[in-house]
């Protein structure tokens, strides 16, 4: 255990702690104020773990830990050097961010959290990971009106579930009893929504915008037709409604419930999905040694055939209350850092006891480099208070 270098906290006994983990890139754990600072929010404020990023969408983040790399920019993919037998099976293979091999950012990492006594879990973009969908575009999504995303994987062909085993399997050749929070696997094409969600809902309701984004490829195709399903007549409904929306123009006020109803089909041909996306986590779940959470924004229907273990994240601590009272002892809950500041440490502290009498299993704080000093004591008095509870 490392010293505790200025006297000013003590540290927990996490043994009887609610699980709880700060998310964060290997680089920011590796760095020595990040690790200073996950020392804090070990001892200080009670956080029993960490939740590495190790397959990642495209991203740019700002290094606070390490001043001369500014900012970190990469296309993703792999935050590891795998073994170059783990995806042999796989016709996709991985792309690898560069400062993943050249510092061996992960293997560090896992160092730091063991040196400190931290649980590790890994989370991975499994369908979005590294721009896969614009290197593989034969099995990149593609929406009906025949657009292709170049983000997002489609889960029906064999060969992207192939992928997903051998990620899965990778991970657990890093850190076998690590358990997984898988992000992104309900497939879509939501880089073709063709506008920022925060205007969109002006020309496009909520129902438009799901449809823009379902998947119509070949491998989609012929799954639902399999079951039955007129694929051509839910094609062709879906082209209506997106021709009917762009022929009305953009309305005079924002419109998040209304929407056309569906044809009978419709939900037929989402349902096949989902039960491809569950598969998708089964094929997941066997390979990987510990256990696989499933993280969506908004897509519980598929976790609950698939999981007991949903991560639902939340954005503000109205959510926070009201996921946590309808999904009793089944989920976990990410918030932002920010909630700490932008909210009344009270609410936080309320908030979180509330989930902990919800029976959640566990609560992320995303992400260690974005955690401002002002969320310290709001965090730690929430966190005490929730440990109080348990
Ligand atoms: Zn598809």
């Amino acid at each position: 255990m490392a010293a505790n270098t200025d006297q000013t906290w003590t540290f927990f006994e996490s043994s009887d702690m609610l699980p709880f983990f700060v998310e964060a890139y290997p680089f920011d754990v590796i760095s020595p104020a990040g690790e200073k600072r996950l020392e804090r929010l070990h001892g200080e404020v009670g956080i029993t773990g960490v939740a590495l990023w190790a397959s990642a969408t495209p991203f740019s983040a700002m290094n606070r830990f390490d001043k001369g790399a500014g900012m970190v920019q990469s296309s993703g993919g792999l935050l590891y050097a795998p073994q170059e037998s783990d995806f042999e099976a796989s016709r996709c293979k991985p792309t690898i961010a560069d400062f993943a091999t050249e510092h061996d950012s992960m293997r560090r990492a896992l160092d730091v959290c063991d040196h400190h006594g931290l649980a590790v879990r890994f989370v991975a973009s499994v369908l979005r990971g590294g721009g896969m969908a614009d290197r593989y575009g034969e099995f990149a999504a593609i929406n009906a009106l025949g657009a292709k995303s170049r983000d997002c994987l489609c889960p029906s062909h064999a060969d992207v579930q192939t992928y997903a085993g051998c990620l899965a399997a990778s991970l657990q050749e890093l850190k076998g009893d690590a358990e997984l929070v898988v992000s992104d696997m309900v497939a879509g094409c939501d880089d073709l929504l063709c506008i920022p969600r925060s205007y969109d809902a002006v020309l496009l309701d909520t129902v438009e915008q799901a449809l823009l984004t379902w998947c119509f490829c070949d491998a989609c195709t012929s799954n639902a037709g399999r079951e039955g399903i007129d694929v051509a007549e839910v094609k062709a409904a879906v082209q209506r409604t997106i021709g009917d929306a762009i022929d009305r123009g953009p309305r005079d006020e924002c419109a998040h419930d209304a929407g056309p109803a569906m044809d009978e089909a419709m939900p037929a041909y989402w349902a096949t999905h989902l039960e491809t996306v569950a598969g998708l986590f089964e094929t997941v779940q066997a390979k990987s040694g510990g256990e696989v959470i499933f993280a969506e924004e908004n897509m519980c229907d598929v976790a609950a055939a698939s999981t007991a273990a949903l991560q639902v994240f939340v954005g503000s601590l109205e959510e926070f209350e009201d996921v946590s009272e309808e999904n009793e002892g089944s989920i976990e809950i990410a918030f932002p850092a920010a909630l700490a500041v932008a909210g009344e440490a009270a609410d936080l502290t309320a908030a979180l006891k509330a989930a902990v009498d919800a029976d959640v299993r566990g609560v992320t704080v995303r992400h260690l480099g974005m955690i401002p000093d002002a969320a310290i004591t709001p965090l730690k008095q929430a966190v005490r208070f929730a440990r109080r509870a348990v």
